[in-house]
């Protein structure tokens, strides 16, 4: 490692310790950016990096709601605003017990990098809580919404920040959010993405992150002359991002074997069909249940406790969960069984060890920021046709969705291309993600 670049590294630490996640994420996009300032005169000595590191504003807060036994519960409310320069701040919010500063930061911080990959004017935030939405009633996560909005809506706004979901924030819980920005604001604006098409969602919105991974990984296999087609695919996660990677993947002619949550995955060696994933979106999405009520109905499959399905033989790994939960005995097992390529549906799924065992064997690496910035390109599309007043059709989306992928992808590759002429897609998506947003910091001088 280069000497200034572990400096760097190290005065990070120092200024933010015990967050791993944030360390993890900004060691990672360093390793590119560190090198590519040096080599670029125009970026040298304008404290760039450490710039982007350091949210532009965070805010904490206490959300006191009642629960259905009458008792007052307390959780911790967060949005990180990361960086304005290129656009308002945007990014989803968690609502998962893990939730805290560092996770958060690290997905602020990597949504900067991917929101500006997408060509549109977006900022990047992240924001959730401590909150466990598994359990609680539909009451109780409405009093929750309302309870955490009440704050949050003093900071946000349609042209500041304009949250979206993530993990445990779906259509129900935009909705209760939505619900009481506008009810004290008495303004109906656009501050929020992910709505439901009834009051100003976009079409293919839910299906956007997960659709745009596939095109994604589609377009790495074609740069080898490959396709997607009748590969094997690991899916890992059954929720929306998993559900719609899964359904673009049947669409293509691959051959979907496993699906999880966090109790464990179930493989399917037939395939999971069409009418099986109509059966997983019910189960998770309608009843909130359990992916191993799977093997009940398809009694073929097989259920495993406690595991990852990453040991299962597949051609393309698509981890669409949680950051880390592809670790280095996974990755090698991967590697062993021939694996070709991994799309990153969800954010920073991979730890370092596993990314380093991935490209070394040459595996193509989809990289989080990259591969799953579908989902906020058709947030910043629902953002445009909100400001218009104006619905466009699904066919529209999702066209706009696939040139947004494809120029995702070329990007990566123009920036990402080494001498020997292989695509390392971590250099290329931090690089090019970089450059607009330091060129926008750069003319608005230091802010
Ligand atoms: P959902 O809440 O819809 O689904 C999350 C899925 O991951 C569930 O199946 C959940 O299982 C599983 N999961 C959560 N935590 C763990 C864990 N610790 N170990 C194993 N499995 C786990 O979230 P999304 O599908 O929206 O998000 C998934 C990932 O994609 C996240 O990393 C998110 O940041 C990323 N992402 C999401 C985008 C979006 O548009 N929604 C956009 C870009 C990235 P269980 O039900 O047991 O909790």
């Amino acid at each position: 490692m280069n000497q200034t670049l572990e400096n760097f590294l190290n005065d990070v630490e120092k200024k933010n310790p015990n967050q791993p996640e944030f360390l993890q994420a900004v060691s990672e996009a360093a390793e590119h950016i560190f090198p590519y300032i040096e080599n670029n005169k125009k970026y040298q000595n304008q404290t760039l990096l450490e710039r982007l590191v350091e949210p532009e504003r965070i805010i904490i807060f206490r959300v006191a709601w009642t629960d259905d036994a009458g008792a007052i519960r307390v959780n911790r409310g967060y949005r990180v605003q990361m960086n304005s320069a290129i656009g308002p701040y945007k990014g989803g919010l968690r609502f998962h017990p893990t939730v805290n500063l560092s996770i958060l930061k690290f997905l602020a911080f990597e949504q900067v990098l991917k929101n500006s990959l997408t060509t549109l004017a977006l900022g990047g935030a992240k924001g959730g809580s401590d909150f466990d939405p598994k359990g609680k009633s539909d009451a109780e996560i409405m009093r929750f919404c309302q309870k955490f909005m009440t704050e949050l809506a003093k900071h946000i706004g349609a042209q500041t920040d304009i949250p979206a979901g993530d993990i445990g924030v779906g259509n129900r819980e935009i909705g209760y959010l939505f619900g009481q920005y506008k009810k004290l604001q008495n303004n109906f604006t656009g501050v929020l993405t992910g709505k439901d098409i009834a009051y100003g969602g976009s079409l293919i919105r839910p299906e956007a992150t997960g659709y745009g991974t596939i095109y994604f990984v589609e377009h790495m296999l074609q740069e080898q002359n490959k396709s997607i087609e009748a590969k094997k695919i690991c899916i890992s996660g059954s929720g929306n991002v998993a559900q719609y990677a899964a359904e673009k993947a049947i669409e293509y002619g691959a051959k979907v074997i496993t699906l999880s949550d966090s109790s464990g995955y179930i493989y399917d060696q037939d395939g999971i069909d069409t009418e099986k994933l109509n059966f997983v979106k019910e189960l998770k999405n309608g009843k909130r249940g359990r992916i191993k009520t799977y093997v009940e109905e398809y009694p073929n499959a097989t259920y495993h406790a406690n595991k990852a399905p990453w040991r299962e033989k597949c051609e393309v790994a698509l981890p669409c969960a949680t950051e880390n939960e592809l670790d280095a005995s996974h990755a090698k097992a991967l590697v062993k069984n021939g694996c070709l390529a991994i799309g990153e549906g969800a954010n920073m799924p991979c730890t370092k060890d596993a990314v380093d065992i991935l490209q070394n064997a040459k595996i193509l690496y989809g990289i989080g920021k990259a591969a799953n910035a579908g989902g906020v390109a058709v947030s910043g599309l629902e953002m445009s046709q909100n400001a218009m007043g104006v619905s466009w059709t699904a066919e529209k989306v999702n066209q706009e969705l696939k040139t947004i992928m494809k120029k995702i992808h070329e990007a990566c590759v123009g920036y990402g291309t080494l001498e020997n002429g292989e695509i390392d897609y971590i250099k290329g998506a931090n690089i090019a993600g970089f450059k607009k947003v330091a060129d926008a910091m750069l003319a608005q001088g230091a802010v």
